[in-house]
């Protein structure tokens, strides 16, 4: 008995199909987001907002904002732009400025 082909197995997916809050490899596999409990364990604490009107801002990741099993691109359609209040900004962690210059 063979096991199942559908799991652990993934297929790429043209691009009209794709999801745009997901990142996708060359080969066309989407890549597993980042969740909130990850991005805080590297030290994360905070979401960057990126909306198409050229806005960036930076909401802190505090607790109970969003659930820690959650992928951060998907904070966004939880959210508004600051600067012209659209909806659905995109959303990525905001890494942790490194010390030195
Ligand atoms: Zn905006």
């Amino acid at each position: 008995m063979t096991h199942s082909l559908a799991t652990g197995r993934r297929t790429p997916l043209p691009i009209h199909s794709r999801n745009p809050r997901r990142a996708y490899d060359v080969d066309g596999y989407e890549i597993t987001p980042m969740t909130f409990q990850q991005a805080m364990d590297k030290g994360v604490r905070a979401v960057r907002v990126i909306c198409d009107c050229g806005c960036v801002d930076e909401t802190p990741i505090y607790v109970g904002a969003w659930p820690s099993t959650s992928f951060v691109p998907d904070a966004g359609m939880t959210l508004r732009c600051g600067a012209c209040s659209k909806p659905d900004p995109q959303t990525v962690p905001a890494w942790p400025k490194k010390d030195g210059n």
